[in-house]
């Protein structure tokens, strides 16, 4: 049976999220390391990390969201799926992702003629990708760290690449997974609160039923987690 992980209860969200974090520190920056050295990706600029056909939505750290704020807010829209829904069929959205354009591989809002018009403020996401550093299954099930996004499926490979840049993109991917994951749980700990003193709880049936309305054109409110508060939204469907 797949359970909806909304129904799982936010506490033992939390303890999960912190035994991954704590999992995460454990890993070493040196294996890291190695495995970017051996991989020896590089960048072909075929633009396709850049679009939602490849690569879902682009998850934005608070940091970032305060930087496209600045930059161009347009850009900013709540992530989809939201967490939850309460009783009253109100959405609540762990953070930010950026806008695509619309066109049919789902570009980025800042990709112009496969290129980022604003490369050199581009966000923490941007700069790692397409290292990572978490855990999941692979096609067959199996439970492991993941260092590579879209291995094999674009780019250039066994390129050398300078030990020190190898160091330098090790320790910023960490940085950034773990910088995710707290953002992750303090979420989670604000909701918790947020729930327990509004009497609200998450509804799958609620939540169900507003977005088979939602898909269909009828918009829904969004509470979006932002700097430890809440910024609502109202969603249209594309
Ligand atoms: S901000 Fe730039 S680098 Fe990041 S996804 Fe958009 S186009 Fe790509």
């Amino acid at each position: 049976m797949v359970v909806t992980v909304s129904l799982i209860p936010i506490p033992y969200r939390i303890i999960a999220l912190t035994q991954e974090r704590n999992s995460l520190l454990d890993y070493s920056a040196e294996r890291l390391e190695g495995v970017i050295k051996e991989i020896g990706f590089r960048c072909d600029g075929c633009a396709q990390c850049c679009t939602r056909a490849f690569n879902g939505h682009v998850f934005l750290l608070d940091r970032d969201v305060t930087a496209v704020k600045k930059i161009d807010p347009a850009a900013l829209e709540p992530a989809p799926r939201p967490e939850f829904c309460d009783q009253n069929g109100i959405f609540y959205d762990s953070g930010y992702a950026l806008r695509t354009k619309g066109d049919k591989h789902g570009s980025c809002w800042f990709l112009e003629n496969k290129r980022c018009r604003i490369y050199d403020q581009r966000f923490t996401i941007c700069r790692i990708y397409p290292y990572m550093l978490h855990r999941e299954p692979d096609e067959k099930g199996k439970v492991d760290w993941r260092q590579i996004s879209g291995l094999n499926e674009h780019g250039e490979y066994n390129t050398d690449i300078p030990e020190e840049d190898c160091r330098a993109i090790a320790r910023e991917t960490k940085e950034y997974e773990e910088a995710f994951l707290q953002q992750e749980i303090a979420f989670l700990e604000f909701m918790n609160e947020y729930f327990k003193k509004n009497k609200l709880r998450h509804v799958q049936k609620v939540y169900d039923d507003k977005m088979r309305r939602f898909v269909k054109g009828e918009p829904i409110t969004v509470q979006v987690f932002y700097c430890g508060r809440l910024e609502k939204h109202t969603v249209v469907p594309e």
